[in-house]
């Protein structure tokens, strides 16, 4: 008797057949990169009608375009309506800012190309990345123009590839930083991000790397972190994580137990990457994270793999990152090492405009700086401003919608891209987000907070905004309201979190099982549940 086992399409054990139709069209093309030329020489000629369906859906993604949600559909909802039928004629652009480093003369550029191409709009998103609206395709070459003559790009920044890595948004200024990861950053970015070689990864492949003490890049998250430690002996390096991932079979990152020396830190993403490209599932789609080859495998086997296969010498063991001691958001202003301030602005859940970016950075300049971050948490940090000239900078930020010292609501409230233009979207995510702040600044104006209490909206099951490490996750859905009627509503998730929530370690969140919340009755839910934990919460005891 014969026995055969189906094939998950793992390169390196089972071939290169594609088995799906994600698959076929990639290894269709071989290289889905150079759908460049063809936007550059065809598409944005001859018209949106020019693109063929698997560059449209498929291909551009590599450079950071996803077709946007139609407008107006079915009251603002889904329906029966597939997602072909929702995209409209417009794009969404993603432009990477890996380590979400940006100089004000590239904020300038973005905001510049916001007004003109893309109707002012401007979101920071949760992966340090800013995201335009309202993109036509013949206005594609000449963005990239823009952005790649002041060092930007949109390459790899969606797609099955290597995303924007994460970065410590302290990078290189902290008085207390582990390490600097600007070096193993730029490395990792300058030789690998747009090699065909890496272009065609199972599914897409994220990143983060800090060495502050705070764990501000989400580590437990990505696929491959690298977190600053000590090692006893050979000093000042990183601790390696890889299989995280949230979406709809949530997985926390686990350690290798891995020393990665700064100098081998661009070798052993490299060896990670290619391991994932090799070994990664590629037979269904919703099991090609790196997170299922790590369950499958598990660490032990993972590290003999990676390191006999991929990398030139073994790795030394090493220590784990000590627990977080402070917040990982950086809103506020803080003492640099040099003696000038950094300045962590809050934007509601993320929302700026072409035209307040170029307020910020004229804003910035004036202060003395000429650089600044994104974060994690949709959130904007201003470097080397000088103390004297830090009460101006927060003046000036104002009237653009930012604060350094937000109210709890408004600093852990984040909101995914939701129905306005995600095409996967049930719910308007950043107009109930920004209501629900609203509302609940004002009714809990006097209730003493002293331990965060995150939300996180997101517009689908996709986990874009991170449901389930947030202390209230928040999953759009349409539920039935009492006439009848479609309304947007959430499911429930409740208790999660990450260490630069400063505690003492990850936790994913659990679903409450049946409790759906309309939008419309989001502030009332959240103000009981604030109340009832401030009420009942015992000394020191976090929601979690
Ligand atoms: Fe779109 Fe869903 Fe992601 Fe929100 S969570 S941006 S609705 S895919």
């Amino acid at each position: 008797m014969t026995t055969t086992t189906k094939s998950n399409g793992q390169w390196a054990v089972d071939g290169r057949a594609p088995l799906n139709p994600n698959e076929v069209f990639k290894a269709a093309d071989g290289r889905p990169l150079d759908v460049r030329e063809r936007v550059e020489k065809i598409y944005a000629v001859e018209g949106f009608d020019s693109i063929p369906d698997e560059d449209l859906h498929g291909r551009l993604r590599w450079w950071g375009l996803y077709t946007q949600r139609k407008q107006g559909i079915d009251g603002g909802r889904t329906g029966s309506l597939g997602p072909d039928e929702l995209s409209d004629r417009y794009f969404m652009m993603r432009v990477r800012s890996d380590g979400g480093a940006l100089t004000t003369e590239q904020l300038r550029v973005i905001g510049r190309i916001s007004e003109e191409f893309a109707r002012n709009t401007a979101d920071v998103s949760d992966r340090q990345n800013i995201q335009l609206h309202w993109i036509e395709i013949e206005a594609v070459p000449e963005i990239w123009r823009r952005l790649e003559a002041v060092g930007l790009m949109t390459t790899e920044a969606c797609g099955d590839t290597p995303r924007v890595i994460l970065g410590s948004p302290l990078a290189g200024v902290a008085a207390d930083e582990i390490i600097d990861p600007t070096p193993a950053i730029r490395e990792i970015v300058d030789t690998y991000i747009g090699d065909p070689e890496l272009a065609n990864l199972p599914r897409k492949f994220k990143t983060a790397i800090t060495g502050h003490p705070s764990l501000d890049v989400v580590h437990e998250i990505n696929d491959l972190s690298l977190v600053g430690v000590v090692h006893p002996e050979l000093g000042p390096g990183y601790d390696l994580w890889v299989g995280g991932g949230l979406s709809t079979a949530p997985r926390l990152a686990e350690r290798l137990g891995a020393f990665v020396p700064p100098e081998r830190a661009a070798e052993v993403w490299y060896g990670v990457v290619r391991l994932f490209r090799d070994y990664g599932y590629r037979r269904l789609r919703n099991k090609a994270r790196l997170k299922f080859l790590l369950a499958d495998w598990g660490t032990a086997r993972f590290r003999e793999v990676l390191e006999s296969e991929f990398l030139d010498a073994p790795l030394p063991d090493g220590p784990a990152p000590a627990p977080s001691t402070s917040p990982g958001d950086h809103v506020g202003v803080h003492e640099q090492k040099d003696g000038r301030r950094y300045v962590g602005l809050a934007p509601t859940v993320g929302r700026l405009s072409g035209l307040s970016l170029l307020a910020l950075a004229d804003a910035a300049e004036a202060s003395g700086s000429s650089r600044l971050r994104l974060t994690p948490h949709q959130k904007l940090v201003v470097l080397d401003v000088e103390p004297e000239k830090v009460d101006a900078l927060l003046a000036a930020a104002a009237p653009l919608g930012l604060t350094a010292n937000p109210s709890p609501f408004r600093r852990h409230t984040m909101a995914c891209t939701g129905i306005e233009y995600c095409k996967l979207a049930f719910v308007n995510t950043k107009d109930t987000a920004r209501e629900t702040i609203a509302e609940l600044e004002s009714r809990l104006a006097g209730v003493e907070l002293d331990t965060p209490i995150s939300l996180h909206v997101n517009g689908c099951p996709n986990s874009c905004a991170r449901i389930q490490v947030a202390d209230i996750g928040l999953k759009g859905q349409v539920a039935k309201a009492a006439d009848g009627s479609d309304e947007f509503a959430f499911q429930v998730h409740l208790g999660g979190g990450l260490a630069s929530d400063e505690r003492d370690e990850a936790g994913l969140g659990r679903t409450v099982r049946g409790l759906k919340v309309l939008a419309s009755d989001l502030p009332d839910y959240v103000e009981r549940v604030v109340r009832g934990f401030v009420a009942e919460r015992e000394a020191g005891e976090t929601f979690s």
